[in-house]
């Protein structure tokens, strides 16, 4: 959808036609997936001044819309007079048909691997969902006592070298980077400092940039940031770090995947760290968001996708239960794709790339697909998931 707006929106300059564009995700889903995806391609966009209308469509009453929508553009206009961060476009940069941006490995970080989460903790929120750990946990001055199993992170000062864990540089200590020992080092970096950094970063192909930004054009320079290291030819990878300090999930949720959508689009995304100051919302919460962002960017599959239709008057069942049904028993087959949609005369269609597909087929009937194909019509819908589950089963794609 992103790339598609971007050459339309390209072609239409070129020709002198100025028509207002529509922006939306269809099929986007409900909950955190359906405000995620909307938010990341709708925001990717008006961040770059696409987009004229919008809507945010998702798997639940239409009403639930409306204020997504409006989240959405009040925080994309917070940002319309942000100062300009001066920076010039990397060359080998193609914003209408971008490639992802060439990193070297720094242990699982950059090169083809799928970006990682960072997660940051600090004391009385420090405990990641066991189902869906991060990559790495920056936990600043000290560790826990009780440490999950994954790397973690310290400041390059108090750092001993523990076992499993990796120093983290900022401005004040970076000059220390030469005589750290680390496989890994990460730097804390914005980019008006990176004049200052880069003949370090040069001679650092283990340093993976953690790229910060508390400038009110967010995006500009983070994108900056990442233009500048390709014009110098630094192809150290990149972890985007976003800082929020929201009291409501959906407002994590809209403002990170607006933040990151140009970023994920732009192919710039080695990893995300999000941040949000604010204990009100869960650790796992914050990092399922990460997650979710990345998934919804087809960066990184952790879940299970679901590709849901807002329903219209056409819709043959009740959508949001029979969604939430079918996440309830499906929700553990992580990369499968299953679309679940309203009716047979545009759902085929839509969910085109879907492994499975629960269709509506008349009042009270569902059909059944795999992949385009329709395997079973017309089953009552009382049976359908159970039907469904045994045709995931029969394909032998199900996991217990
Ligand atoms: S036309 Fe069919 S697939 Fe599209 S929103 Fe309506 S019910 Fe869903």
């Amino acid at each position: 959808m992103v790339k598609t707006v971007r050459l339309l929106a390209a072609v239409m300059e070129n020709e002198g036609m100025t028509f207002p564009l529509h922006l939306g995700v269809t099929e986007a889903g409900d909950g955190e997936d359906g405000r995620i995806k909307s938010a990341l391609g709708i925001g990717a966009l008006l961040c770059d001044g696409l987009g004229d209308t919008i809507r945010v469509s998702l798997s639940e009453a239409p009403e639930a819309e409306i204020p997504v929508a409006r989240k959405l553009t009040e925080y994309i206009a917070q940002h319309s007079d942000a100062p300009y961060i001066p920076g010039e476009a990397a060359e080998e940069f193609d914003y209408l048909r971008p490639t992802r941006r060439r990193t070297h490995a720094v242990g699982n970080i950059g090169g083809e691997q799928p970006p990682v989460v960072l997660a940051f903790h600090w004391e009385g929120n420090d405990e990641s969902d066991l189902q869906l750990l991060p990559d790495y946990i920056y936990t600043g001055r000290s560790l826990p006592e009780k440490r999950q199993a994954v790397p973690y992170i310290l400041d390059a000062d108090v750092w001993k070298g523990e076992a499993n864990t990796y120093p983290a540089f900022n401005y004040n200590t970076m000059n220390e980077i030469d005589n750290s020992e680390a496989t890994v080092k990460f730097l804390f970096l914005p980019y008006l400092l990176l004049d200052q950094a880069s003949d370090i970063i040069k001679r650092h192909p283990e340093i993976v940039i953690i790229s910060q930004s508390m400038h009110p054009n967010r995006l500009g320079e983070h994108r900056a940031l990442v233009h500048q290291l390709m014009k110098e030819g630094i192809t150290n990878p990149v972890i985007f770090f976003q800082h929020y300090a929201e009291t409501e999930i959906e407002d994590l949720q809209i403002k990170a995947a607006a933040d990151m959508g140009a970023l994920v689009f732009d192919g710039f995304t080695d990893g995300i760290c999000l941040l949000n100051q604010n204990n009100s919302i869960p650790t796992r919460l914050v990092e399922s968001t990460a997650f979710g962002i990345l998934q919804a960017g087809r960066l990184r599959t952790s879940k299970t996708e679901y590709i849901s239709c807002p329903g219209c008057g056409r819709t043959l069942f009740d959508l949001t239960n029979t969604l939430a049904k079918v996440k309830a028993a499906t929700s553990h087959l992580k990369g499968l794709k299953i679309g679940v949609m309203g009716c047979i005369v545009n759902g085929p269609g839509e969910m085109a790339d879907a492994d499975y597909g629960y269709v509506g087929a008349g009042r009270g009937k569902i059909s059944l697909y795999k992949r385009k194909e329709c395997i079973e019509k017309n089953i009552p819908e009382e049976e359908a998931v159970e039907k469904l589950i045994e045709l995931i089963k029969l394909n032998g794609d199900w996991k217990e």
